[in-house]
């Protein structure tokens, strides 16, 4: 590891941190398989002296704020995208390509924040696979799109019974967001979900895309049309902050930018003290199952599969349209070897105890995969950002207001958030809006109140 001087945007004062930066190494995800041309691409052999905004992450958060910043700005600023690896090789590259909100997310939320603030969020999810459908036809973005629903399935009796007892009262209570879903019987549960065993089920809206070609394609129309000068595999190790400006430091030389915006996640506390030990990075693994041939009828429908309440966590399955799937989760398998995931932004390594519980997976929980001949094709790790409310950070960034901006630490799901809220990063820097008049939900602002009740304690307990 390599140490560096981080600056504290409060006391204007630097102090020497363990750099988090992504490793050179990463394995290879199924999603890039297939490299876009601008992969590797440098917009100019010199990283250019100045510009307007500068992007920190050529992710999902990245890329569509730059992508609303270009919509929103009659006036185009100067942006430049530095990205420490190739594009899009960080968590977005390698997720499950799979957006919604599960039903027991809900159930925690409306316990921890009130079921008027669960009904916004679940609103501003369902609202972001409209405005991403929106963008994949307005831009002629060919990622396999597709709106689904998907099935929170549970595998537990006590559990379903749990579930089920929750969302009728929900229904009676007349939530706004059980419009968008049905409780599926016990009776048929097996059947309509194909699942094995299931012991209930909610049926709730989803969406699912190609992650990779979504934010390449997106970014290589921002570049044709000459609106950002992406500079890849260009790390920044430092960051200066003057009164109406910033100097980045990279191996490429300096970049002074009037704003800055941090779409680095699992990464940002690397850069920006604020977030040091509040936006902590952990590894997380998926796989892509192939069967020999593909099996019919096509499982149309994602999944969530919760095994058991307690011991055994979730599972998350994207069936892809070519008969493939990729599949999420495995973390109980894992989770005591604590050193192996938490805290670390190593990428380069597998968490080797998940492959006996994904290889046979299709076959032991899905009708009519017994006799596929699944097998895993591909697997991978990739690094999300923690926090201790499970909320993400978006807005000013204390201390630097007006001139750092913030979208990071999106837990395992990011690909429902990022693209509105990266809308209302965008509107706060085009138009000098404050973060009430995004429309944001006001429990993703980062505020120093919120960083100062991020209690260290509970990562260690809850993550
Ligand atoms: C295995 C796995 C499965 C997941 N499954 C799902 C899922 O199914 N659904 C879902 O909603 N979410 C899922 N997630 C989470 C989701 O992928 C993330 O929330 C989301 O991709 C975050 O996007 P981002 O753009 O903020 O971050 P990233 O995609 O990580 O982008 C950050 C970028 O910043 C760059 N960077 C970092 N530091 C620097 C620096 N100093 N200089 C220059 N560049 C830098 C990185 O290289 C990276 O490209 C999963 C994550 C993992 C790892």
């Amino acid at each position: 590891m390599r140490n560096i001087s981080v600056l504290d945007s409060g006391s204007g004062k630097q102090h020497v941190s363990e750099q988090i930066i992504p490793v050179d190494d990463p394995t290879l995800p199924y999603w890039r398989s297939q490299l876009h041309p601008i992969d590797d691409y440098r917009s100019s052999k010199n990283l250019p002296v100045e510009c307007d905004i500068a992007i920190i992450g050529s992710g999902m958060a990245g890329v569509t704020t730059a992508y609303h910043l270009c919509q929103q700005m009659s006036e185009k600023p100067s942006i430049v995208m530095l990205e420490a690896r190739q594009v899009c090789s960080g968590a977005t590259g390698r997720n499950g390509g799979h957006s919604k909100v599960r039903s027991i997310s809900l159930m925690k939320m409306i316990k921890e924040y009130g079921s008027a603030k669960a009904a916004d969020f679940a609103a501003f999810v369902y609202e972001q696979k409209y405005a991403m459908k929106s963008c994949v036809e307005k831009e002629g973005l060919d990622c396999e799109f597709e709106l689904r629903r998907s099935y929170d399935v549970f595998l537990d009796e006590g559990e379903a019974k749990e579930a089920k007892k929750w969302f009728y009262e929900c229904l009676q209570e007349q939530h706004e967001w059980t419009r968008e879903c049905d409780w599926i019987d016990e009776r048929n549960v097996e059947q309509v979900t194909s699942m094995k065993g299931a012991k209930g089920a909610i049926s709730v809206p989803a969406c699912s895309f190609w992650p990779y070609k979504f934010v390449s394609q997106l970014l290589a129309k921002l570049m044709e049309d000459k609106l950002v000068n992406l500079q890849t595999r260009t790390p920044v190790t430092t960051i200066q902050h003057e009164s109406g400006y910033s100097v980045l430091q990279t191996d490429q030389g300096a970049l002074k930018a009037r704003k800055v915006v941090f779409a680095t996640n699992a990464y940002t506390g690397g850069l920006c003290d604020v977030y040091n030990g509040k936006i902590i990075p952990y590894k997380g693994t998926a796989v892509h199952i192939v069967p020999r041939v593909p099996v019919s009828p096509h499982l149309s429908h994602t999944y969530n599969i919760s095994y058991a309440p307690e011991g055994l966590g979730v599972d998350y399955l994207n069936p892809r349209p070519d008969g493939g799937i990729v599949v999420g989760g495995g973390k109980w398998t894992y989770s005591q070897d604590r050193s192996s995931w938490f805290d670390t932004w190593d990428d380069s390594t597998l968490l080797p105890s998940v492959r006996p519980h994904f290889s046979s997976l299709m076959q032991r929980h899905f009708k009519g995969w017994e006799d596929s001949g699944a097998e895993i094709n591909r697997i991978w790790t990739g690094i999300q950002g923690y926090t201790a409310d499970e909320r993400p950070h978006i807005g000013e960034v204390p201390g630097a207001e007006g001139q750092h901006y913030v979208l990071a630490g999106f837990n395992g799901g990011g690909m429902a958030l990022i693209f509105t809220s990266a809308r209302g990063v965008a509107k706060m820097i085009a138009t000098g809006s404050s973060y009430k008049d995004t429309g944001l939900p006001s429990m993703f602002q980062t505020t120093r109140e919120r960083l100062a009740a991020a209690d260290t304690e509970s990562y260690e307990t809850r993550a």
